[in-house]
């Protein structure tokens, strides 16, 4: 995956001598073209430093090292780490182009997690709930719907925490009707050997080497 560079004029310049702490995630509440142009747009006094579309693009905005001024308004929050200065300068917040209401698309889930796995890795920010949070943490009078309900907070923490892909695969045995079969666990799916398994039931495994796939039949 990539980083795209956009920019926006909506910044301020370095972020005042603090670390960065945590992620901040919002949803724009409006689609592409028009989220990004918003954020660009002097108007607005608003951006990210990130913006993931739902085709899956990663489009930064402002540098790490600047201030994006996206959770500034505190209003009632619940966050432990909020000290009372302005949130912007120890955040980098990620927008996310689409509804409250919707899901992330699966493209664009997977592009989140890997700027997340990115930002984690770069500014030693820990994997847990006060240090990746939801733009609602910081002002829940005014924006309790960003990112929204549908906001996918226990995958993101569960792969955040995971290792990397093939290294949570279970070896495990399968007693199918009494027949031990060699197998595996991975995402909560369990492979066993299909030539075995179909057999077992009466049906024929075979290989089309033609289309370049594993058929049964009866
Ligand atoms: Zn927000």
């Amino acid at each position: 995956m990539k980083i795209e560079w956009v920019g926006t004029k909506n910044f301020s310049e370095g972020r005042g001598g603090r670390k960065i702490i945590a992620i901040v995630n919002h949803i724009t509440a409006g689609l592409m073209p028009g989220c990004l142009s918003w954020l660009q747009n002097p108007k607005a006094q608003a951006s990210a430093h990130y913006l993931v579309t739902r085709d899956g693009r990663i489009l930064q905005l402002v540098k790490d090292g600047d201030t994006a001024w996206h959770a500034g308004i505190v209003n009632k929050p619940n966050w432990k780490l909020y000290d009372g200065t302005n949130p912007n300068r120890y955040t980098i917040g990620i927008e996310h182009e689409g509804f409250p209401n919707e899901p992330l698309t699966e493209i664009q889930y997977q592009a989140t997690l890997w700027l997340h796995r990115q930002l984690v890795a770069k500014h030693g920010i820990p994997v847990d709930n006060d240090h990746i949070i939801g733009h609602y943490r910081i002002d829940s009078i005014r924006r309790p719907n960003c990112p929204g309900p549908k906001f996918p907070w226990d995958r993101l923490f569960e792969d955040l925490k995971g290792k990397g892909e093939d290294e949570d695969v279970i070896k495990t045995k399968v007693l199918f009707e009494g027949m031990e079969l060699e197998g595996f666990i991975k995402d909560k799916t369990t492979y066993v050997e299909i030539r075995k398994l179909c057999e077992a039931l009466g049906l024929k495994v075979y290989w089309n080497d033609k289309k370049k796939q594993v058929e049964v039949s009866k």
